[in-house]
C-alpha cells in the first residue's frame, strides 16, 4: 500500500501545483482585463526558440473594423537587442505587445508576427507565453507570500535561486528589512508594496522565468530617484542578453505635475537611459511607424522625436525653474 501511496500522493501534489498554475494564470489574465479567447490550431506545435528574434512583417490590426489601431507595421529586434516604443497615447504602443503575447490573432492578409521565423499563430500559445516575460506597469502579485510572488516565475524553484533573483532585482534587502523576510505575506491581506516594489518583485520573477524575449511596460506614475535607480538596475540585469520591446510612456506624456526628482533623474539620464541607449526607437502615430532609429539619429532628423523630447526637456526646465523660484520666494 505504502508503494501505491506514494506516487498517488505525488500524483496530487502535481495535479494541485498545475491545478494552481492555471486558476493563477486566469487570475492575471483577467485581472489584466484581456480576452482570452485565441486558440491554437489543432496539432500546433511549440515555439522552438533559437536565439528570439522578433519580427513584425506589415501588421495591421484593429479592435473595431472601423478605426485601425495599427497599419503596416514593419520590424525587427534582432537576438538580444533593445526597441523602444515612444508616441501619443493611443498611437498603439500596447497594441504591438498585446499581439506579440497573442492576446489577438492577426487576420489573415494583415501580416505576420514572427520569433525566429516561426508565426507565432501556428504555435502553442503555452509555448509562446513560456518564451516571453512580462513586466507591466502596475504589476500584480498574488496575496500570498513574497517567496511564492518570486517563485512563481519558476516551477520548483529554491529558496536560493529566489533569493538571488531578488537580489538581482535590487529587491533582497527591503524583504529582510520585514519581521517575517521571504515569507512576508503581500497583496491585500499582508503587507502593501509601493509600486517601485512591486515592479521589482515582477522583475525577480521573470529574471527566474528566464525568457529569451521580454515586453516592459514603464511604470507612468513618478517615482523617486532612489527607486527609479533600483528600477534600472534591476532592468539592466533583466534585458542583458534577451530581446526586448520596452514601452517609455514618459516621453508621450509632458510632464507638467513632476516635482524635483523628475530634474535630477534627467540630468542623471536614469530613466532616460530606456530610449537613449535602445538599439532601435520607433516613433509611433496613429498606429503607423512615423520614424525609426537610434537616440542620436531621430535628435538629428530633427522631426517628431526631437519635438517630443524637447517637449519634456522643456517641462522639466519649466518644471525646475518654478521650483528654485518657489525656493527663493519661501
Ligand atoms: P497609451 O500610451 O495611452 O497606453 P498606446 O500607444 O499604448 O497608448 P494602444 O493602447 O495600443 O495605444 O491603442 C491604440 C488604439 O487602439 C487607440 O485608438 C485605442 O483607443 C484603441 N484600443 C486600445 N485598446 C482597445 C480595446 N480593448 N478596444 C477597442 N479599442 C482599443
Amino acid at each position: 500500500l505504502a508503494q501505491l501511496y506514494i506516487p498517488l500522493n505525488m500524483l496530487g501534489t502535481i495535479y494541485r501545483s498545475i491545478n494552481q498554475t492555471l486558476v493563477d494564470t486566469e487570475k492575471l489574465l483577467k485581472l489584466l482585463g484581456e480576452p482570452t479567447d485565441v486558440n491554437d490550431k489543432p496539432n500546433a506545435p511549440d515555439l522552438v526558440v533559437q536565439d528570439g528574434t522578433i519580427e513584425f512583417e506589415n501588421v495591421s490590426f484593429s479592435y473595431d473594423e472601423r478605426v485601425p489601431a495599427l497599419s503596416n507595421i514593419s520590424f525587427k529586434v534582432p537576438k538580444g537587442s533593445s526597441v523602444a516604443l515612444v508616441g501619443e497615447s493611443g498611437a498603439g504602443k500596447s497594441t504591438i505587445l498585446r499581439l506579440l503575447y497573442r492576446f489577438y490573432d492577426l487576420k489573415e492578409g494583415d501580416g505576420r508576427i514572427l520569433i525566429d521565423g516561426q508565426d507565432i499563430r501556428d504555435v502553442t500559445q503555452a509555448s509562446l507565453r513560456k518564451a516571453i516575460g512580462v513586466v507591466p506597469q502596475d504589476s500584480v502579485l498574488f496575496n500570498a507570500s513574497i517567496s511564492y510572488n518570486i517563485g512563481y516565475g519558476k516551477f520548483g524553484a529554491s529558496a536560493e535561486e529566489i533569493e538571488a533573483a531578488a537580489k538581482a532585482a535590487q529587491m533582497h534587502e527591503r524583504i529582510m528589512s520585514f519581521p517575517d523576510g521571504y515569507e512576508t505575506k503581500v497583496g491585500e491581506r499582508g503587507v502593501r508594496l509601493s509600486g517601485g516594489e512591486k515592479q521589482r518583485v515582477a522583475i525577480a520573477r521573470t529574471l527566474l522565468k528566464n525568457p529569451p524575449v521580454l515586453l516592459l511596460d514603464e511604470a507612468t506614475s513618478a517615482l523617486d530617484t532612489a527607486t527609479e535607480k533600483d528600477i534600472q538596475n534591476a532592468l539592466q540585469h533583466l534585458v542583458q542578453g534577451r530581446s526586448s520591446l520596452s514601452i517609455a510612456h514618459r516621453l508621450s506624456v509632458r510632464p507638467l505635475a513632476t516635482s524635483f526628482w523628475a530634474i535630477y533623474t534627467i540630468t542623471d539620464g536614469d530613466w532616460t537611459q530606456t530610449i537613449a541607449s535602445a538599439d532601435l526607437i520607433l516613433v509611433l502615430k496613429d498606429g503607423q511607424i512615423a520614424e525609426q532609429g537610434t537616440h542620436a539619429e531621430l535628435l538629428a532628423l530633427g522631426g517628431v522625436f526631437a519635438n517630443m523630447w524637447a517637449a519634456q526637456v522643456q517641462g522639466l526646465e519649466d518644471a525646475a525653474s518654478s521650483h528654485s523660484h518657489q525656493k527663493e520666494a519661501v
